[in-house]
């Protein structure tokens, strides 16, 4: 998962030419080769996408117990916080194999338990509401469909692990289906899921949107591109090849037999999958001139990509065969968040999309980003990432001043980890072997997750040292000494400059919402989160009259807010003073040893290859 907003404008697009490199779909699946006797098949439709409702049909055959529960998960994997998804679900049925109605009571929020004594066939029905564009939420509306498959499907308690066909049923005149699911040559519109994670992991969109295919290393892959996306298509498809083989090669080795890349509107965040992924699609993408912002969507795209690797395939013990009764809680979201970030700009720097100069410029962001916030003081790690579920995605008001970010934080770590392991073993090893080793060791050869002891256990024998201080860096809230791990590598890093990004600074944020403009994240000890803003020196205020009345004033003058808290006006005369923030810069020193400019050298391309 990542939460990012773009920035920029339109580019409007004359020309297109786009790269078909093969000649048939090799997606699909012969249902000569399915397994016998698939007991769970979906039916989706969407008559009326106007009034929001898929209605989904679950066919359950060869049953032989007294009651089926049947579940809705409550999150989705990637996301870690709790949606409530049965929450839109309506209208539940259950009924024989001739339609006779069977009897059904729901014993918790998201369980539907159906008497099925002597019923060799149950039929499910049920509609699904969906008015939530977002990587994580399902859509549709006349112009498209959004499947996010933990909002639509519901499953047998205890049959996980079964194999289930869906058949998606467009709605009138739509054309295109992507997905990660297998499709099924034979039957048109049905797709094969090997058991319900896989289910649960493939999201769909359906509609008229271009479906642009593409190979890489021999694999299928395709893009799906919403008709209103002005994204340069033919630049995209070539840098997103160069970045899937360089991301494949870190590991090894594709895993996937297709992977499908979604774009679905532009609200911002996108969900990774473990041979798709799902992209909101914002204005700059197709921007070629302004790189800046191309190569923060190129970067952002990576990301979700290569999560295929890290957290689907190389997990934490705790995420993955999910519970999706409730929270599945892990310490280690440092590392597979954190580090998918670090990989985004090392797979780009070797794919010749970055530069080193650009490795430096967003290796310090995450470090900025990292160190600014107030909440850096309080919250390690690996507490953000036990406490994502409450912390990340459930925010309060005052999250900046009492938590971190473990994108941040841990692609901060996944560097020290790279140039310690580098410099540990004269530049043999580096943190892909870890990466690598994770991979071999458990996700193919053990088939399952890795403890938190087990990942540092990986690390310390591949630099064949103690790495404590790193892990001590994770688990608590030590400074971290970054200029002892960067000289490892020849490069210096100023910590002490500090700039001004505000110089009448009033002690809080203030939210967008115009009619009840509030406070959030406050730092000064008169006002409070939550309070409402009424006036100003005794004019009424919003927002931008008072973004504009302190444009007129310097650090050292008073203004006199006048606020609501708990429905009281209150009055507080505030000090304006500079807001700082701490900088970072990154550095090659003078004079590096022969080790330090290997190291330096066999990390990071330097060259400017495109402009
Ligand atoms: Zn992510």
């Amino acid at each position: 998962m990542k939460r990012k907003l773009f920035r920029g404008t339109y580019l409007l697009l004359l020309a297109f030419t786009f790269l078909i490199a093969f000649s048939t779909k090799s997606n699909g699946i012969n249902s000569s080769l399915l397994p016998e006797n698939i007991q769970y098949s979906f039916a989706v439709s969407m008559e009326n996408p106007g009034n929001h409702y898929f209605h989904v049909e679950l066919t359950c055959t060869s049953q032989n117990t007294d009651f089926i529960d049947f579940k809705m998960p409550v999150w989705t994997p990637g996301y870690y916080g709790i949606q409530n998804n049965s929450k839109h679900l309506a209208g539940f049925k259950a009924s024989d194999a001739q339609g006779k109605p069977l009897n059904f009571f729901k014993t918790s929020k998201n369980t539907w338990r159906v008497n099925s004594k002597n019923e060799k066939t149950v039929v499910i029905s049920y509609n699904v509401y969906a008015s939530e564009l977002s990587v994580v939420g399902s859509y549709l509306d006349v112009s498209k469909a959004f499947i996010s498959p933990t909002s639509v499907y519901i499953f047998p308690d205890g049959q996980i692990g079964q194999p289930s066909l869906v058949t998606i049923n467009p709605y009138k005149g739509w054309k295109s289906i992507s997905t990660g699911l297998d499709q099924i040559d034979d039957q048109p519109n049905t797709y094969y899921a090997s058991d319900f994670d896989v289910l649960f992991d493939c999201p769909t969109l359906i509609g008229n949107h271009q479906v642009i295919d593409f190979v890489v290393k021999g694999i299928p892959h395709s893009l799906a591109v919403s008709a209103k996306d002005t994204l340069d298509k033919t630049r995209f498809i070539s840098d997103l090849t160069k970045m899937v083989e360089t991301a494949t090669s870190l590991i090894g080795e594709i895993p996937y037999t297709h992977y499908t890349f979604i774009t679905i509107g532009s609200f911002g965040g996108g969900m990774e999958h473990g041979n798709s992924c799902a992209l909101s699609c914002t204005d700059p993408v197709s921007d070629t001139t302004n790189m800046e912002g191309y190569k923060e969507w190129l970067s952002f795209v990576t990301h979700e990509y290569f999560h295929l690797f890290n957290v689907k395939r190389i997990r934490p013990i705790a995420l993955g065969p999910f519970d999706y009764d409730r929270e599945c809680y892990t310490n280690m979201l440092w590392v597979s968040e954190g580090f998918t970030v670090y990989y985004e700009y090392l797979i780009l720097n070797r794919a010749g999309i970055f530069t080193r100069d650009d490795c430096f410029k967003y290796f310090t962001e995450n470090i900025t980003g990292y160190e600014n916030r107030p909440g850096h003081l309080l919250e390690s790690a690996t507490s953000s990432s036990f406490d994502a579920w409450i912390h990340f995605f459930e925010r309060d008001g005052d999250n900046r001043n009492n938590t971190i970010s473990y994108y941040d934080k841990g692609c901060a770590l996944g560097l020290l980890l790279d140039l310690k392991i580098r410099n540990a073993t004269k530049n043999q090893k580096s943190l892909d072997d870890v990466m690598r080793g994770l991979y071999n060791k458990y996700y193919k050869e053990l088939k399952r997750g890795f403890t938190d002891e087990e990942f540092r256990s990986m690390c310390e024998n591949m630099a064949g040292t103690s790495l404590s201080e790193i892990f001590e860096y994770a688990s608590t809230v030590n400074e971290i000494d970054y200029p002892k791990y960067l000289s490892l590598a020849g490069l210096s890093i100023d910590t002490v400059a500090h700039i001004i990004v505000d110089e009448t600074y009033f002690g809080a944020s203030l939210s967008n919402d115009t009619d009840n403009c509030s406070l959030y994240n406050v730092w000064n000890a008169g006002l409070g989160n939550g309070d409402q803003l009424l006036s100003v020196d005794g004019q009424k205020a919003d927002k931008e009259s008072l973004t504009s009345l302190l444009k007129t004033k310097k650090a050292g003058d008073t203004i006199s807010l006048s606020v609501k808290r708990d429905g009281i006006p209150v009055n507080v005369d505030v000090v304006l003073a500079p807001k700082t923030k701490r900088t970072f810069e990154i550095e090659q020193m003078q004079g590096s040893t022969p080790l330090q400019k290997l190291e330096l050298e066999s990390w990071l391309k330097q060259e400017e290859i495109r402009k």
